[in-house]
């Protein structure tokens, strides 16, 4: 009666799919022994800002190096303000307060599970002052600028980029994304008419490569892109000890290169990547079809009309979460949740004095979370297990439910 396991992410299948192709990557380097910069990098920076639609790619040593090196590259400074959401990975907050910034939080919206501009209209006009002199915004309660938003594209969706570009400039922010899990992903800009990919839209954006993105290194990696010239030349500088040529060091800068082998690896996997996002979202429908065939039709994610989204995870929500979770687990599904902890309650951020109730939907949201088995070659038998565990697990504790409140009236 035991099933076979189905995995939250199958990094192993393609990996040997893709064998030969990888270790020529090694044996080209170990050839060279260029292991660090040349032209193993500069081809896959090449091909990754055609990608993306950027003029510049800058490849660096992880996703948080990513966000650091495109906020103080694109003007961010100590002692800045700098906004995110509270329900991402740390890295978004490390990779600020790395630039010497401050992050500070609003909430998102509960559909799309981004940045909700509305709420970043809201701080800026009920928490902070305009300065009559400089026209910068200030946060009252901390007594700094507030300088820059970076909108986070969770899951592979798209943040509502127009709206939050609007309120940006209205405010003087600088907008820099984080697209550490959206490679691919695509924006329908209402303003502009056109269809615009995540790491396009911003002054600059951070791109994270770790192995389990969609698309990943067999190792650490990441990469800022940018349209902007000189923000491109002070990446290049920053990532490598701030020279600009060797042993010639214009500012302190950084360890943060990317290698030559991850590199090498990357351009390899980028020609699949367009075809392993389609087939992302193909499960995504057909999980979709399964849930609205079932009557679930509340569990597939919002998709708004503006937005191709590139299923990085695929989240659904249910109140009794942790149950199903375990029930999960006893029927060998692999599944996640991401996070279950928002960043203003985790004690790394306790000094924030932050507390329950500050944010509510993120809060309400991280309870209800589960990420459910997503990966190209994910098959449909696997996603039919997986719905049919999810149903019936949802139509028992209905059953429960109602069992109980009989039997108290009884
Ligand atoms: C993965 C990720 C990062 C950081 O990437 P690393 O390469 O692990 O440093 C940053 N932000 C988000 C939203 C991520 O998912």
């Amino acid at each position: 009666m035991n099933s076979p396991s189905i995995p939250f992410l199958d990094l192993i299948t393609p990996h040997r799919q893709l064998k030969d192709e990888l270790a020529k990557v090694f044996d080209r380097a170990l050839e060279t022994a260029g292991f660090v910069g040349g032209s193993m990098v500069t081809d896959f920076e090449q091909e990754f800002s055609r990608f993306c639609g950027t003029r510049h790619c800058i490849g660096v040593g992880s996703g948080t190096d990513a966000v650091r090196f495109a906020l103080i590259t694109a003007g961010v400074k100590p002692g800045d303000v700098v906004l995110t959401v509270p329900n991402t990975f740390i890295a978004t907050t490390e990779g600020i307060s790395q630039a010497g910034a401050t992050p500070d939080f609003v909430d998102v919206d509960e559909r799309t599970y981004n940045v909700d501009p509305q709420q970043i209209l809201k701080y800026l006009q009920v928490r902070c002052s305009v300065d009559g002199t400089t026209g910068r915004v200030y946060n009252r309660r901390l007594g700094k600028p507030v300088t820059a938003v970076v909108p986070v594209h969770l899951y592979g969706q798209p943040a509502d980029m127009d709206s939050i570009a609007e309120i940006a400039d209205r405010f003087g922010l600088l907008v820099v994304e984080d697209a550490c899990q959206a490679h691919g992903a695509e924006y329908y800009s209402r303003k502009e008419k056109v269809w615009k990919k995540a790491g396009a839209m911003g002054r600059a954006a951070a791109f994270s490569f770790y192995p389990g993105k969609n698309l990943g290194a067999c190792g650490e990696a990441g990469a800022v892109t940018t349209n902007d010239d000189e923000i491109a030349r002070h990446v290049r500088m920053l990532r490598d000890h701030g020279q600009s040529r060797k042993y010639y060091h214009d500012m302190e800068g950084y360890n943060g290169r990317l290698d030559a082998i991850q590199a090498g690896i990357l351009h390899a996997k980028l020609a699949h990547l367009g075809e392993w996002n389609e087939s992302r979202r193909q499960a995504a429908v057909r999980y979709r079809e399964m849930f609205n065939a079932a009557n679930g039709s509340e569990f597939p994610p919002y998709e708004p009309d503006w937005s191709k989204p590139v299923y990085h995870l695929y989240v659904i929500r249910v109140r009794d979460r942790d149950s199903l979770l375990r029930r999960l687990a006893e029927e060998n599904i692999g599944a996640g949740i991401h996070y279950p902890v928002p960043l203003h309650l985790q004690k790394a951020y306790d000094s924030f004095g932050y507390k329950s109730g500050d944010f509510p939907v993120t809060e309400k949201v991280a309870s209800e979370i589960v990420s459910l088995p997503m990966f190209p070659n994910l098959s449909a038998e696997q996603q039919t297990r997986v719905v049919r565990a999810i149903l019936r697990f949802i139509s028992e504790s209905r059953e429960q439910t109602v069992l109980s409140a009989s039997s108290r009236t009884a």
